[in-house]
């Protein structure tokens, strides 16, 4: 997730940026309201954690401009704890939250995982294949309810054939979409691929889900 962090406090941005990281974000910081307007802009984030008193042009006026624009990136303002008419015209110039300073960084963590799951509830970012379903917000796969870990490629694959279901696809295909390198015969990189997916997929049920079509390639379905 490619988080935009505007704040000119450099200790706060530099622990905002810190904690995101830790947990596997992707942090991007500026200390100026004219940077973080035209990196939103012209850059695609998954969220811009805002500050309201910025130089160049404050967190309000970035918001606004930016909804103007009719982009929709979640924005979180980060507000003084006095800010309350502040707060209020974020919310109503179309911030999806906020959060008042002094704030821990699991508080903002917790406050972007609600947002992209209220996006994500509204069907923006969820794949589902029968009582399979694959969340591209949180990253989150489940089967029947019960969570899956994948790793980043394995997500890539499962992502691919659940944006097609049903279609067979080559392993050229395949190495071509999800690997992002063409095919050389001499290697079985995506016979193993959806091995270690179906393990993790469909162990366990009774019904699978990854399926081989002899001597073409493999398909995604629900059903045989
Ligand atoms: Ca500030």
């Amino acid at each position: 997730m490619r988080i935009l962090i505007a704040e000119d406090e450099k200790k706060i941005a530099a622990f905002v940026r810190k904690g995101l990281s830790e947990v596997g974000f992707n942090p991007t910081v500026c200390h100026r309201g004219d940077d973080a307007l035209h990196l939103a802009s012209t850059e695609s984030f998954d969220a811009l954690v805002l500050d309201i008193m910025l130089p160049g042009r404050d967190g309000l006026s970035v918001l606004r401009e930016l909804r103007e624009q009719r982009n929709r990136v979640p924005i979180i303002l980060l507000t003084a704890r006095e800010g309350l008419s502040e707060r209020v015209e974020g919310l109503n110039l179309g911030a999806d939250d906020y959060i008042t300073k002094p704030f821990s960084i699991e508080e903002l963590i917790a406050r972007l995982r609600a947002v992209w799951r209220r996006l994500s509830g509204e069907g923006l970012s969820l794949l589902q294949l029968g009582e399979l379903t694959l969340n591209l917000t949180t990253r989150e796969v489940r089967r029947a309810g019960r969570k899956v870990e994948l790793t980043t490629r394995e997500f890539a694959l499962l992502e691919y054939l659940m944006r097609s279901p049903g279609r067979v696809h080559t392993r050229t295909q395949l190495c071509e979409h999800v690997w992002d390198y063409h095919f050389d015969p001499g290697t079985n990189v995506v016979d193993v691929g959806i091995q270690r997916l179906r393990r993790k997929i469909d162990d366990g049920h009774a019904v699978p889900l990854v399926q081989t079509v002899r001597g073409v390639g493999y398909t995604l379905k629900a059903g045989l």
